[in-house]
């Protein structure tokens, strides 16, 4: 199964390149530094410092944001609290109005999002501007509507607001995922204090000024940056009720122990290591578009990123073939042009996370596929990479590499690919290839993950559930159970 470099293609592949096509930044302003904002204002941080936020892909320095520390954390929290009192018992459809504003300034201003999204985070513009700003318009849009309608979402249980929540999110998805936590937040009647990552803070400070614009009450959204620390102390502030936290198992567990016993409410949405499996009768170019999009989408920053391909024996060294000539047409560098495939590795510490964990593949023996490709000489990169030979004790098999690496593993019958597939302790997504229905539905009744795509993969809709079990984490967020974490029910 020994994939093999072909020249050919790659000298094919250069008559096609494409010319430059960047993105202009010339109509975002991004501003030197910025403070939190707290109770509708911008202010400065009382810890009185700030700390850089930089372009991975250049690393130029693109803004300095405020670091909060307790007394700010304590500041945020009581804004919230304040707005609470109101937000609560506005009546529904004015929330509602609220929202679907803020969802209707997303989409006029999608495309300033969507370029400073990409400088901040290093993910190509068609991703961002495609998938990440359209898909947070659509949660706003959708827990909009569902504001006034929570009777008859929970009929004869009193849905009530719960009170102050402390969300904090991770780097992949900024903006993506400020909207999967805040949308259903304020459609239920809570406020929020929301920390992003200290390596993309820079959307959910242009959502602040978006909350500013839609006229949205002081204090119902509070942003405050930081970095661990600043995460740390809001999850435990006391006055906070609810507690949403997407991130790494590591974290996920430190923060469920720091609140166990304290009446918070918690979920978590945690880390993956999804099997793409594929059976001998998928069709195998669907299916390879399939894999690449699972793993190669975002650089592999995605926590249900299909990781580890299982492959049936029989057509591996067919699929293996195709996947190797398409990963060959990847475009990787500059992630404001619009025909980048791969961008940057989001920051220097995930850069070495993943060369670490690729450095243990080749010391346990797995072989390595790269497609020649030249990395830019500024910033974090990674070329798409293919491990074949991996066996289930490999680091690559069984660890999180959050980053473009697939690790491909066979199988012969379909007992074999579920034992192996659910042989992991996350259980965030699945993929399945198969002609046949039947056996779609057999696979999603026997993989033990949160999300199953059938002939498909990384789908995404505001209307769906989303979230794992086992170490991936609990609770559910999108659709209609989203809005259950949020909610007083009798
Ligand atoms: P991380 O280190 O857990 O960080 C996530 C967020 O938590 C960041 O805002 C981080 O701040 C903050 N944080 C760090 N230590 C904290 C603490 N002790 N208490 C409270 N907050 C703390 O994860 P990451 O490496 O940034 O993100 C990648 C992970 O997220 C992956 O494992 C991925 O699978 C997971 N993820 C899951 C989902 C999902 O929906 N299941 C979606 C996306 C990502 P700083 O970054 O500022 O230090
Ligand atoms: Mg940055």
């Amino acid at each position: 199964m020994a994939l093999t470099k072909r020249r050919d293609t790659a000298l094919a592949k250069q008559s096609f390149d494409y010319a430059p096509a960047p993105e202009a930044v010339d109509h975002v302003k991004i501003a030197d530094r910025y403070g939190l904002f707290i109770g509708g204002k911008f202010v400065e941080p009382k810890s009185g410092k700030h700390f850089p936020t930089i372009n991975p892909a250049t690393e130029a320095v693109l803004s300095h944001v405020a670091e909060a520390l307790a007394a700010d954390v304590d500041r945020a929290v009581e804004a919230a609290s304040r707005a609470q009192q109101s937000w609560g018992r506005l009546s529904p459809s004015r929330r509602a109005r609220y929202i679907l504003r803020i969802s209707r300034i997303l989409q006029e201003r999608a495309r300033e999002l969507a370029v400073v999204e990409t400088m901040d985070g290093g993910k190509p513009i068609k991703e961002s501007r495609d998938v990440d700003i359209p898909l947070a318009a659509a949660h706003f849009f959708y827990y909009g509507g569902w504001a006034d309608k929570l009777e008859w979402a929970f009929p004869n249980r009193s849905p009530r607001p719960i009170g102050v929540c402390g969300q904090v999110i991770p780097w992949n998805f900024p903006l993506l995922m400020l909207a999967w936590k805040i949308a259903p937040a304020l459609a239920a009647g809570n406020t929020v204090v929301l920390k992003p990552a200290e390596t993309t803070p820079l959307t959910a400070l242009l959502f602040a000024e978006i909350c500013q614009q839609a006229e949205l009450p002081p204090g119902v959204v509070n942003i405050i940056t930081g970095a661990g620390k600043t995460g740390s102390l809001l999850v435990q502030h006391p006055d906070v009720r609810k507690v949403a936290f997407t991130g790494s198992t590591e974290v996920g567990k430190l923060i469920q122990r720091s609140t166990a016993g304290s009446g918070k409410r918690l979920t978590l949405e945690l880390g993956g290591k999804a099997a793409n499996v594929v059976f001998d009768d998928a069709p195998l170019d669907q299916a390879v578009e399939g894999i690449v999009n699972g793993i190669y989408f975002n650089q592999g920053h995605v926590c249900c990123a299909g990781s580890r391909l299982l492959v049936q024996e029989s057509v591996a060294g067919a699929l293996l073939e195709k996947l190797r000539r398409r990963v060959d047409t990847l475009r990787l560098g500059d992630p404001l042009d619009k025909n980048t495939d791969i961008g940057a590795i989001n920051s220097k510490a995930q850069l070495e996370k993943i060369e670490g964990l690729v450095e243990s593949g080749r010391e346990e023996g797995a072989e390595i596929y790269q497609p020649p490709c030249e990395l830019p000489a500024k910033g974090f990169w990674f070329p798409p990479t293919i491990f074949t030979g991996v066996s289930q004790s490999h680091r690559i098999a069984r660890e999180e590499i959050f980053g473009p690496v697939l690790s491909v593993l066979t199988f012969r019958t379909p007992a074999e690919a579920v034992e192996k597939a659910n042989n992991t302790p996350y259980g965030l997504s699945a993929g399945v290839w198969t002609e046949k229905g039947s056996r779609i539905l057999w696979m999603t009744q026997q993989l033990r993950a949160g999300v199953v795509w059938a002939n498909t993969y990384n789908r995404f809709d505001p209307t769906s559930p989303f979230g794992g079990y086992k170490e991936s984490g609990f609770g559910r967020e999108g659709g209609l159970h989203g809005l259950i974490p949020y909610l007083e029910l009798n």
